[in-house]
Formats: structure tokens, C-alpha cells, sequence
């Protein structure tokens, strides 16, 4: 049935770089063998899922949205591949995505943008539009995305839909190709809030492979999904998290939620976060520098395109010219920035700089969960936006991850769920739920409570 509405919808939205028709068709055959057999199923038997094109998939083209890798078909799963299929999961195919999971709106793609199923003329936020579309056009139940600075929560919001960063370590990132490595994070998307505790159950654990991953027990999502309630909790409200590029109707949804919690027998306290007004420009430092070193590994020789190699240049002329081809502007940009940032005699300055942020940050979360079990914003400071609106304007387009980025910052845990339509608009609104690192079972008992 979902790889019908994929046929019947997908021109449309553009959600998927790849459908895996055969291989959906074979794990959904597989599975119904193992049913016959008497065999026991995995948590999510049966349950298709679309998987975002950064995930590598043995035997299936891995693009993340890049030119550089068209025609690259991994030899290996990466670890969240290897439990989904453990899980039985049935995977229809990769979702599209900012190149590199570089941006805010999937227009970043080289493969073009996809539209955000309740307009079809607006964005489906990003990096990981792909993801929510297909849940908002109903292609698939359950997604997989990745949040570097919003990318699982911001298109979440923007889609009516629920998406989770886990905690930094939470989820396995072997396999996953990297952008920014100490704030990467793979994570569920899905319709409801205990669709995606069931996946985060699925996904989360220790993996020897990555060495950020935590060892330690996953928090109990499920148990929580199931068990929703604010009752006595103590949830926090953050100053700099409204005023000025707030649309009137996330604000009012947002108020409207902050009553309901308190309704439900939470107690409000107001908080003063005084470095996230830094947050963006840190993240702006952060990211680019380590993706100018984490993309130094596409040089036209290991993967997928190569340009030039027609015995006439060398080895140097091949990795320039296959670079200068196979990456779009946004990823120049910021591999430019970052090589920039991180240079002798300006490291200190910008790098040096951002990372002292990044703890004062920290700080100001540590301190505000002394006062408080989980805070809740916006997730974002408008509805989506119309594709092409910020296109050629980077500071815009980076002002939609406002509210998530401080949280990949400091390696917390959040969720973003719908809250209502913005009454201008029409458009989905998202309430932000942040919890401390480790406690992301918090998410899901407030998200459950509110839903
Ligand atoms: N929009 C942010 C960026 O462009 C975050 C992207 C992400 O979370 N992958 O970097």
C-alpha cells in the first residue's frame, strides 16, 4: 500500500532520492515467511520506514544529496540500517536532502527540492525534508532523519509531524556520513509521539563503532510514550527564545501550549539563557570547520564522481576538479569558512572562540536543569516558508534553527510535535520540548501528555 501511494504521490512531493521496490517487497516477504515459520518477529515487524540519504545501505546508492556521490553504492549498512533491518523493519527508499545535510529548506539537493505536503510551493523544512514529507503525505509511517543544528526537529515542525534528536551518543553515527561530527545525530521521525519512541527503542544503544556512542542503557522511551503526564513536573521558559523574527501565530500557539502544561499540573518558570543569543554564530564557527574536515575525504579518487581523469592531469588537478564539480554552493561555501576558521593565526579568534560559547552554553542549560525538569520554545520562529524565499539569502535560511541549535550545542535531547495551525497561515506550528542528555525518556512523557 505505501509503495502505491509513493507511485500515486511522489512526482509531486519529490520525498524520495530512491525507491527500493524489490528490496521493500523481499524484507516484507521475508518477514511474513518468518511469521509462517513460527520464527520470532522483531519490535517493528512489518513496518515500513523511509530512511534519509545519509545513511549508508549495503547494495543501495547513498547520495546525501551530493553530486560527488551519484553512483556510489556502499559496500557496508551503517549501524541504524543494520538494527532497523533487525528489527524487521521494511525500508522503501532514501528521502532527500540538503547536500551534505546543509540547510534549512531540502533546496540545497542536487537533485532538486522537495515540497512540503501541505503546500506544495513551500519548503518541507530541512536538511531532512525527504523524511517529513513522506510522513505528511502519508508514504511512509516512520522516518529516519539526522540534526546537526535542526535538521530532525526544524522539518518536523514545519511538516506536522514528531521528530527526536536523541541525545549526542544516543544513536550509533557509524555509517552515517558525517557533516559536523561532535554535533551529528541520527534520530526517529512519525506521526505520533509513541510511533517515534518505538523506533528510538529500535535505533539508540552502544555501538563499539563509534567511539561518541554512550555506553550506558537507552532511557525508557516506550514506558514514557505510554505514560504521558506533566503532573508536578517543573518546565522552563526561556527568555531569548521569542521577540524579534517570532511569527505572531507560533507565538500564540506556543502560549497556548504553555497554558495547557500548566493546566495539566506543570509549574512555569522562566529562564535566563543569556548565551543563546551566541548560539548561531558559534554554530556557524563549529559546523563549517569540522565539515571542511570531515569532506576532505572526497577527493574524485576513494568515491563516487571523478572528473578529469583522462591521463592529461594529475592526482591534484582530479580531486580539484571533481570538487569544483560535485559540490554545490552552500557546501563550498562552508568548507571555505571552516578551512578559514580553523587556519593558523585565526584559530584562536574564530574556532577558539566558538568552542568557549559552546561551554557557556552548556553552563546555561546546566544551570536552568537545576531548576527544571525539561524547557519548551518554538521549535521554530515561523511556518514554512515558500521555496525560493531565502534561496539566495544564507542568513535568512539560517534563522530557521534559531531555538534547535543550542541544543546540539550543549548535546542535550529534544523533540519537536505539532502544536496547532498558525492562524495566518494555516501551517503547522512546533513545540519544542528539550531535555538533559541522557533523559530523553522526558520527552516523550510531556510530548505523550500534550499530544
Ligand atoms: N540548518 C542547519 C545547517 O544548515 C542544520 C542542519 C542539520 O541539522 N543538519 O547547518
Amino acid at each position: 500500500a505505501h509503495l502505491a501511494r509513493i507511485e500515486a504521490v511522489d512526482e509531486k512531493v519529490h520525498a524520495f532520492l530512491h525507491v527500493d521496490r524489490e528490496g521493500a517487497l523481499a524484507q516484507a516477504r521475508a518477514v511474513d515467511e518468518k511469521r509462517e515459520r513460527g520464527e520470532k518477529l522483531g519490535p517493528l515487524a512489518g513496518v515500513p520506514l523511509a530512511l534519509k540519504d545519509i545513511f549508508t545501505t549495503e547494495g543501495i546508492p547513498t547520495t546525501v544529496g551530493s553530486k560527488i556521490l551519484e553512483g556510489w553504492i556502499p559496500p557496508y549498512d551503517a549501524t541504524v540500517t543494520k538494527k532497523l533491518k533487525a528489527a524487521d523493519v521494511v525500508i522503501l527508499g532514501k528521502t532527500n536532502m540538503d547536500e551534505f545535510a546543509m540547510g534549512s529548506s531540502t533546496e540545497n539537493s542536487a537533485f532538486g527540492p522537495t515540497g512540503n505536503p501541505w503546500d506544495l510551493t513551500r519548503i518541507p523544512g530541512g536538511s531532512g525534508g525527504g523524511s517529513s514529507a513522506a510522513l505528511a503525505s502519508f508514504q511512509a509511517p516512520l522516518a529516519i532523519g539526522t540534526d546537526t543544528g535542526g535538521s530532525i526537529r526544524q522539518p518536523a515542525a514545519v511538516t506536522g509531524t514528531v521528530g527526536v534528536k536523541p541525545t549526542y551518543g544516543g544513536v550509533s553515527r557509524f555509517g552515517m556520513v558525517a557533516f559536523s561530527s561532535s554535533l551529528d545525530q541520527g534520530g526517529p521521525c512519525a506521526r505520533t509521539v509513541l510511533d517515534a519512541a518505538l523506533l528510538h527503542e529500535v535505533i539508540a544503544g552502544h555501538d563499539p563503532l563509534d567511539s561518541t556512542s554512550i555506553d550506558a542503557p537507552v532511557p525508557p522511551v516506550v514506558e514514557a510514550a505510554r505514560n504521558g503526564s506533566v503532573q508536578g513536573m517543573r518546565i522552563g521558559v526561556v527568555k531569548q527564545f521569542r521577540g524579534e523574527g517570532y511569527q505572531a501565530g507560533v507565538v500564540q500557539r506556543f502560549d497556548e501550549s504553555v497554558a495547557l502544561l500548566k493546566k495539566l499540573g506543570a509549574e512555569i518558570v522562566e529562564l535566563d539563557c543569556p548565551s543563546f543569543d551566541l548560539a548561531l554564530a558559534a554554530y556557524y564557527l563549529i559546523a563549517p570547520s569540522e565539515c571542511s574536515s570531515n569532506l576532505a575525504r572526497f577527493d574524485g579518487l576513494r568515491y563516487g564522481l571523478r572528473n578529469g581523469d583522462d591521463g592529461t592531469h594529475s592526482a591534484e588537478e582530479v580531486t580539484s576538479l571533481t570538487r569544483a564539480e560535485g559540490f554545490g554552493p552552500e557546501v563550498k561555501r562552508r568548507i571555505m569558512l571552516g578551512t578559514y576558521a580553523l587556519s593558523s593565526g585565526y584559530y584562536d579568534a574564530y574556532y577558539g572562540s566558538a568552542q568557549k560559547v559552546r561551554t557557556l552554553i552548556t553552563r546555561d542549560f546546566e544551570k536552568s536543569f537545576e531548576k527544571v525538569d525539561v524547557i519548551v520554545s518554538p521549535t521554530t520562529p515561523t511556518t514554512a516558508f515558500p521555496i525560493g524565499e531565502r534561496a539566495d539569502d544564507p542568513m535568512a535560511m539560517y534563522l530557521a534553527d534559531l531555538c534547535t541549535i543550542p541544543v546540539n550545542l550543549a548535546g542535550n535531547s529534544a523533540m519537536s510535535l505539532p502544536c496547532g495551525l498558525a492562524p495566518e497561515d494555516n501551517l503547522p506550528v512546533g513545540l519544542q520540548i528539550i531535555a538533559p542528555a541522557m533523559k530523553d525518556d522526558r520527552l516523550y512523557k510531556v510530548g505523550a501528555a500534550v499530544e
